[in-house]
């Protein structure tokens, strides 16, 4: 017999309503099962339980069956999990491993967070280049990233992947800020030297000003701001795009995910800001998050007060003054917070 949660779902749900070809993406280990499971309910609370979109989960190792049964579960829709293709975990080979060992030792006595973290950088290298020609996550179109451990306080009325469709956008994010200077010292010169050498890639209604400060262009400095990437619905399709395989590749060989410790990102953010239109990236003003340490709450009144956000919209790090929100305005417009 069918375990009861499922045959109570299937009598209580309407037939399946219409969906993008999307998923709920996870990248997750075992041990952080409970904090998996927290944002999962909240997200399928406050939207996919309408919707039922299916979730792949992805790991470096096994996934254990209780990690399996727990979050099928409480999946609303299918659920699936992937191991990551070894080759894609670990050292490429051109790394200098003992050159990286050394960075990595003076990242850490500098107090850089996870600088001396070998997985963590193989995470960023992952999230960077590879998760979105997973053999599992090849099918879609669009994805979803949920981190374990968010907030997500609203009910979402609507169908993001839809939205995002529907108006040609091909990427998205909630909170901006700047990252560590210290984690991408080259990042921004190898980022330059990319662009001059591959100029038809540099879309010309970029956004590039979000990135770079005083309208100076691809040669000014980077000002460090990025799309805070634990979130991020976006179309699979940009990553699989011959301008960021490119910019991925040249990254990599620059080798500054183990010399340094190059995050998705920046990444993410600078490919967005430079190879896309800026009208198809997407600001989500209309949804509530946190991933600790920093949350912010959609502020306007419709929001506040119908009751379908649990989050104090004087809380917000829109206006903190490290929010990167104000030069994102500065290239899109004030309408976007609409
Ligand atoms: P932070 O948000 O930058 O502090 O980094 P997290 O620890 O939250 O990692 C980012 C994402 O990658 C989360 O979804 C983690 O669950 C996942 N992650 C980080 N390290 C590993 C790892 O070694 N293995 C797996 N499978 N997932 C990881
Ligand atoms: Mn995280």
């Amino acid at each position: 017999m069918e375990p009861l949660h499922r045959r109570q779902r299937k009598i209580h749900c309407d037939p399946d309503p219409p969906r993008q070809n999307a998923t709920l993406l996870m990248l997750v280990r075992n041990f952080e099962i409970d904090d998996a499971l927290s944002s999962m309910r909240q997200i399928e609370d406050r939207f996919n339980r309408r919707y039922r979109y299916p979730w792949t989960f992805l790991n470096d190792e096994e996934f254990t069956q209780e990690f399996i049964q727990l979050t099928s579960g409480m999946a609303s829709g299918d659920t699936e999990y992937g191991i990551v293709p070894k080759d894609e975990w670990s050292w490429p080979d051109h790394i200098d491993r003992q050159k990286a060992r050394t960075s990595m030792k003076t990242m850490e006595d500098d107090g850089v967070i996870y600088g001396g973290s070998v997985t963590y950088r193989h995470m960023c290298r992952y999230n960077s280049g590879f998760f979105f020609n997973h053999p599992l996550v090849l099918k879609y179109d669009w994805y979803w990233r949920v981190e374990p451990s968010i907030e997500f306080y609203c009910d979402m009325n609507y169908d993001p992947f839809k939205f995002m469709k529907d108006n040609n956008k091909a990427y998205s994010f909630v909170i901006a800020m700047p990252d560590y200077p210290k984690t991408i010292p080259t990042l921004w010169d190898a980022t330059q030297r990319f662009a001059e050498r591959y100029p038809k890639y540099i879309d010309k209604d970029n956004a590039i000003d979000f990135i770079v400060d005083g309208q100076k262009g691809i040669k000014g400095p980077y000002n460090f701001c990025h799309f805070w990437s634990n979130f991020e619905i976006a179309d699979l399709n940009f990553w699989r795009s011959e301008a960021y395989t490119k910019y991925f590749q040249w990254l990599d060989e620059e080798g500054g995910f183990y010399y340094e410790r190059w995050g998705d990102a920046p990444v993410h953010s600078i490919a967005a800001s430079l190879f896309l239109p800026k009208d198809r990236i997407h600001h989500f003003a209309d949804i509530g998050y946190k991933h600790t340490p920093w949350l912010r709450c959609p502020t306007d009144d419709e929001s506040y007060f119908s009751g379908r956000c649990l989050c104090n919209r004087h809380e917000n790090f829109d206006e903190h003054v490290y929010s990167c929100l104000p030069k994102w305005f500065n290239v899109a417009g004030e309408s976007s917070i609409k």
